[in-house]
């Protein structure tokens, strides 16, 4: 059998969230997705699905429309390809960033989906089937995180990122003080700054904090401050990267420059399953950890972090971000349904395993192409 690629169907589709996501300065305020889909359809008719989620011009430097232009174009390119020699051969190495991810998704969604394997079968060994799921908090007040935190941990949640960097880092650290002291005990804490602090700030948030009981830092300071990073460790607070970790590269040098304990994976943002799982092997074999975490992003991403969440050995112990389609207030494939009290759940299906409903697809287009 030869898995050779007759047509790709393309579309940019955006979905709103059920309600609007507040992150920091820098980041701002989101109110829907923006994702760019493709269906690759084989010559023996069979076929799979990928999904990527543009950034934004402050984090990936790309929009919507941008990648769906790119991916259009890409598409051509690939007709004629075979996705078993990208997944074999590991093609998705050679891409990079949101355009380059959905190809390598759905060359494994499509593989999958054609010989019969589950997507982290073709990543490597499954370690567990199931991975814990956080929520995250809008920047705000203390009332409001203690809010969400009290609905959803009577849902089954148990981890909380309370988005920062919006306000003084100060009146920040006072917020997580009054969350830690009103939270059940089981409940665990992270932070994400999303850029939004000095070097300064960050330092004296991590500084006041590093007696707390917090699982973790992300992004303190700009994404290219290594040394800012660096810092900011030196306080003993667990620092995690987010907007610095984008390229394998990146991973590299963050690595080299002792400048963070914990990686965000993000399937999308790092280019797509071979990308997102070198980055991990590397982090690994530095005897640091991964955070699988999520953009503002459909099921079809989130069940290709599933699947290779599943398959790591260095995930942190906490929950992960597998919360995304709970957030939107639509989404076109079936991966809320794999999320049961706080616990997202792997099933045994082939390729990615999710259900994608086309008539939702066609219903929240913005823009399709169709190339053969
Ligand atoms: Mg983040």
């Amino acid at each position: 059998m030869i898995y050779t690629i007759k047509s790709i169907d393309g579309w940019h589709i955006r979905i709103p969230l059920a309600t609007p996501y507040h992150l920091s300065k820098v980041m701002g305020t989101l109110t829907h997705s923006d994702a760019v889909l493709i269906r690759i359809t084989l010559e023996d008719g069979t076929g799979g699905w990928g999904e990527c989620d543009p950034g934004g011009l402050n984090f990936t430097g790309d929009t919507g429309e941008s990648v769906f232009a790119d991916v259009r174009v890409r598409s051509r390119t690939m007709i004629g390809c075979n996705v078993e020699d990208w997944v074999r051969q590991g093609h998705g190495r050679n891409v990079r960033g949101t355009a380059g991810a959905v190809f390598d998704v759905a060359c494994h969604d499509t593989l999958g989906r054609a010989t019969g394997i589950p997507v982290w079968q073709l990543l490597g060994e499954q370690r567990r089937d199931r991975i814990d799921v956080l929520w995250p908090t809008s920047s705000g007040t203390a009332e409001d995180d203690l809010a969400i935190i009290n609905q959803r941990y009577a849902q089954g949640f148990r981890t909380y990122m309370l988005k920062m960097g919006d306000r003084p880092a100060l009146s920040d650290l006072e917020r997580l003080k009054r969350v830690l002291g009103a939270v059940q005990s089981d409940v665990r804490i992270m932070v994400d700054a999303n850029q939004g602090w000095s070097r300064d700030e960050a330092i004296s948030f991590a500084e006041g904090a590093a007696a707390l009981p917090l699982i973790l830092i992300e992004q303190p300071v700009a994404a290219d401050d290594h040394e800012g990073l660096h810092h900011v460790r030196q306080s003993g607070c667990t620092v995690s990267v987010d907007e610095s970790v984008q390229k394998p590269e990146d991973a590299e040098r963050i690595i080299a420059a002792d400048a963070a304990d914990i990686f965000s994976v993000k399937i999308s943002k790092n280019g797509g399953l071979a990308n997102s799982a070198f980055i991990a092997n590397v982090v690994h074999q530095a005897g640091k950890r991964i955070l699988m975490n999520s953009m503002i992003e459909l099921g079809l991403t989130q069940a290709a972090s599933l699947h290779l969440g599943c398959t790591l050995p260095n995930l942190v112990d906490c929950g992960h971000a597998y919360m995304s389609t709970l957030r939107m207030s639509d989404d076109v494939t079936d991966f809320s349904d794999w999320v049961e009290n706080g616990i997202a759940i792997l099933p045994d299906r082939p390729g990615l395993g999710v259900k994608v409903d086309e008539s939702k697809v066609n219903h929240y287009q913005v823009e399709h192409f169709h190339v053969s």
